[in-house]
């Protein structure tokens, strides 16, 4: 029997390196794809020559129209935000003349507190929450790599019986973006973002890779310590958060035929100078232990030595520019 035809008229908010991916692979479906995002100069790629995808099938140019949010018009059935953690509140204060109360948010970026941020701007049955393995990079203005397999495991915070939860997963599975419907997606969102809070964080301060974190003599302590804390304020918020399946996971990623070799993204923010998510890993952590009275003091360190080495960056840069001759 012919399925049904359901359109959904989709944005992609913040449309780098996951966005692209999530844009790119949604074009493909019958639904109407529009990306949105703050860089100009990537923008204006998009529209001038198509987003450049290399893929593992080779290279193609996706052609979905680019604006920037102030230039955005009409209105949206669905929200896909890709922006970095800190960047959801700008991103959805710019977009609030676009946003119906038929408007679904769907967010699946790393870290916690997202949904809280998205819930100052949309009632909870307009948030769908999630978290992905699939991944990509940004390479320069319009253009992105997006190679290997990945899934998205998503709960609609209204209902998943909601006949629009359903329409989004139909649409993602169309797609070929591998959904799966969850009924705890906060444990599946905490236990990412306690991985990253290990394995980004630890590679960040010590500027080493996966593999090599692994190797030293101290990874236990060093991982132990920071998913104890997690627990503590995981049972506090009543989320479930299963310490020894975390780091399982974690060490999991240690072969080089796994992870090993990568430099997880926060690394990479900061060697180009970019504002981490830490607030939203070990610093989320770190607030509601001393907000609750919680001991939470190696999350609490950890944040300060991530934002201590983006102020060095700053302060670094500038220095650059006053000893550069004119
Ligand atoms: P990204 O850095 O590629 O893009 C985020 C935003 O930053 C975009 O709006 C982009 O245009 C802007 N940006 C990037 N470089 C810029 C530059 N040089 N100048 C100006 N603006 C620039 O972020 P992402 O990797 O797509 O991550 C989005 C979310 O998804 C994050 O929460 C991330 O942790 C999460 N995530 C990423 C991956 C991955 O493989 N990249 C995988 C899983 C989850």
């Amino acid at each position: 029997m012919k399925r049904k035809l359901i359109i959904l008229k989709i944005a992609i908010a913040g449309a780098g390196a996951m966005g692209g991916r999530f844009g790119s692979m949604l074009s493909t479906t019958e639904n109407p794809v529009t990306f949105i995002d703050l860089w100009a100069q990537h923008v204006q790629a998009i529209n001038a020559h198509g987003l450049l995808v290399h893929t593992d099938h080779g290279d193609e140019r996706v052609h979905v129209p680019a604006y920037l949010p102030q230039d955005v018009h009409g209105s949206f059935d669905l929200i896909v935000l890709f922006t970095k953690a800190m960047g959801i509140a700008p991103m959805l204060t710019a977009l609030k003349p676009v946003i119906t109360p038929q408007t679904h948010i769907l967010v699946l970026g790393n870290g916690i507190g997202n949904i809280e941020t998205i819930s100052r701007f949309v009632p909870k049955d307009q948030i769908i929450a999630g978290v992905t393995v699939w991944s990509a990079a940004l390479n320069g203005p319009g253009e992105i790599t997006m190679k290997g397999d990945g899934g998205v495991t998503l709960e609609a915070l209204g209902s998943n019986e909601a006949p629009f939860f359903k329409q989004v997963v139909q649409v993602l599975q169309d797609a070929g973006l591998k959904p799966t419907a969850s009924h705890d997606v906060l444990a599946a969102i905490w236990r990412k973002a306690a991985l990253n809070s290990v394995l980004n964080t630890y590679c960040t301060i010590l500027d080493c890779n996966i593999g090599e974190f692994g190797q030293l003599p101290d990874h236990n302590a060093m991982i132990d310590g920071v998913l104890s804390e997690f627990s503590q304020i995981a049972a506090k918020q009543h989320v479930h958060f299963d310490a020894a399946d975390t780091k399982q996971l974690i060490v999991a990623q240690f072969p080089d035929d796994k992870n090993g070799l990568h430099y997880p993204s926060m690394h990479q923010d900061m060697a180009k100078g970019r504002k981490t998510e830490i607030d939203f890993l070990n610093g989320y952590i770190a607030k509601v232990g001393a907000r609750e009275h919680i001991a939470t003091p190696i999350n609490a360190m950890l944040t300060a030595l991530v934002h201590s080495k983006e102020k060095l960056n700053e302060l670094q840069s500038s220095r650059e520019k006053v000893a550069t001759p004119v």
